[in-house]
């Protein structure tokens, strides 16, 4: 009896196991995705991510040597196109230009960043001109990034796009001002522009990271530590980690923006979702 009940409970199990559940699919398969600032830390480990489970990506970066030997080692379902996303014509271009290759785009995930310039703490020193730049980049990049996604994905009624917020858009003092204030805004612009996309069955959703020796972040600390080398400057970066045992990692905001770009995440919209083991938890800051 027992066997059989096993056997009764297999069976139902399976009947109502989703494709994904079972491993064997692969979670974006057919997908077409495209990841600015794909050339490097994140957006590279997405990519490679991406293209693993299934997807074909077009790697968007101002950096046109780094983003065409990224494309080149990441197979051919990698393409590379330059694009920097303070320039709304070429955020344009480079979906148009996903479009014309693949005939749609499925994910659009906003990811390129920029710290901008270690300017004095004090807000009486702030250079609004620096403030600009990296507004420009970071809020005026995310937002042009959704509408031209949007324009694409509409009329189709589906899709999933992903911005980049930090943990220095939850908490003050993780940054300069610029880029704290420029984080803050990803989730406020996520939150307002998902109502609408709601409508036409667009996704929209931020991630949070926690801290990870990327270029962007090491370049930075470096000003703190004048003579450390770029290994020296990793392992405080690495250190900052307040999980146990672990470090945050390019491959956990990859895992991260695979679920909210998938299928999985087909109910979640106008969501942050914070990767930073438990960084944004405490209460002082011990760094
Ligand atoms: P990274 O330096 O490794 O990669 C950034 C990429 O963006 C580079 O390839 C660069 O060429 C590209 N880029 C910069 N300006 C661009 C522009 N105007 N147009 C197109 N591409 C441009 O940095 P990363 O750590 O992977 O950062 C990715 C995102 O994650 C950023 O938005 C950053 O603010 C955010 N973030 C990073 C951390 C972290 O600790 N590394 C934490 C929280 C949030």
């Amino acid at each position: 009896t027992r066997g059989r009940t096993k056997s009764v409970i297999d069976e139902l199990l399976n009947k109502h196991r989703r494709p994904y559940s079972t491993g064997a699919v692969r979670r974006l398969e057919g997908k077409v995705a495209l990841i600015t600032g794909g050339a490097s830390g994140i957006g590279k480990a997405t990519a490679q991510e991406f293209i693993e489970q299934g997807a074909r990506v077009m790697i968007a970066d101002k950096d046109s040597l780094l983003g065409a030997q990224v494309a080149r080692e990441l197979g051919s379902s990698a393409q590379f196109v330059e694009c920097d996303v303070g320039v709304e014509a070429q955020i344009e271009e480079a979906i148009k230009g996903a479009v014309d290759e693949h005939g749609k785009l499925d994910v659009m995930y906003n990811n390129a960043g920029i710290v901008g310039a270690l300017v004095p703490p004090g807000v009486t020193e702030l250079d609004l001109d620096e403030f600009d730049k990296v507004m420009r980049i970071n809020v005026r990049g995310t937002i042009a990034g959704i509408k031209h996604a949007a324009r694409v994905m509409i009329p189709r009624g589906s899709g999933s796009i992903l911005c980049t917020s930090s943990i220095s858009g939850l908490m003050g003092g993780l940054g300069t001002h610029p880029y704290t204030i420029s984080k803050f805004t990803i989730p406020g612009i996520v939150k307002a522009v998902a109502t609408e996309l709601c409508q036409n069955g667009v996704r929209l959703n931020c991630i949070s990271p926690g801290p990870i020796a990327t270029p962007l972040v090491v370049t930075q600390i470096a000003n703190y530590y004048p003579g450390a080398t770029y290994q020296q400057l990793v392992e405080i970066v690495n250190g900052l980690g307040k999980l146990k045992g672990t470090k945050c990692e390019t491959i956990d905001i990859a895992k991260a923006a695979l679920y909210l770009a998938s299928d999985e995440a087909k109910y979640i919209t106008g969501h942050n979702l914070v990767v930073d083991g438990g960084f944004t938890c405490f209460k002082t800051l011990d760094f």
